[in-house]
């Protein structure tokens, strides 16, 4: 294991004190491949999205949720045309999100998991009778659409992955699905030393 920044209880890198950092401190040892890194900075679209991304956050610091940094991201960058691959399961979510986007003056391409209606035998799941999600074809429809960024909403473990692989657009997440936690994985890790100690 070369890299242990989760373990690190120093986080010299976020208080500027190197000095004090661990002996295996990737910000301390790998001055060279950081600074080839940086360069991508330069590059026109990641420049604008990390510049733009920490206004956002700076702005009004921890007073907005992510639906308004979202929709606060999207207005800065310019963006005109925004696609939303949803869950079925989060239709309702998704329709007032899209209402809140377009009240904000986008366009938005909506696109839902069950797109295309396939049988899972398609994937080797035999006799269900639930279409498979289809996250590829959320990517590809949106692709075709050319929209110019992407949310996700409540895309499962792995299909948010396939639609990840496949947006030619970049894209944020406005939430993830967690059936068991009303979507808020964290609260797993909250109760890791508690309720959840022997289920995780
Ligand atoms: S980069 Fe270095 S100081 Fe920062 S968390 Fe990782 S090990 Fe700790």
């Amino acid at each position: 294991m070369k890299y242990t920044c989760a373990y690190c209880q120093k986080h010299s890198c976020h208080k500027n004190e190197l000095e004090n950092a661990p002996k295996n401190c990737p910000t301390k040892n790998e001055n060279e491949e950081l600074e080839k890194i940086l360069d991508k900075y330069n590059e026109n679209e990641n420049y604008n999205i990390a510049k733009v991304s920490a206004e956002v956050v700076m702005d009004n610091y921890g007073a907005k949720p992510r639906v308004k940094e979202i929709v606060d991201f999207c207005t800065k960058m310019g963006y005109k045309k925004l696609g939303l691959a949803f869950c079925v399961g989060l239709s309702k979510e998704a329709n007032i999100f899209a209402q809140i986007l377009t009240k904000h003056g986008f366009e938005v391409e909506s696109v839902i998991c069950k797109l295309g209606s396939v049988n899972r035998d398609k994937i080797g799941i035999k006799d269900c009778d639930v279409p498979m999600c289809n996250p590829i074809a959320q990517a590809e429809f949106l692709n075709k659409q050319a929209t110019e960024f992407n949310i996700v909403l409540g895309l499962c473990v792995g299909h948010d992955t396939l639609f990840f692989k496949y947006s030619e657009a970049p894209v944020t997440v406005l939430a993830v699905k967690d059936r068991a936690l009303a979507h808020n994985p964290l609260g797993a890790i909250y109760q890791a030393d508690g309720y959840y100690k022997n289920r995780l």
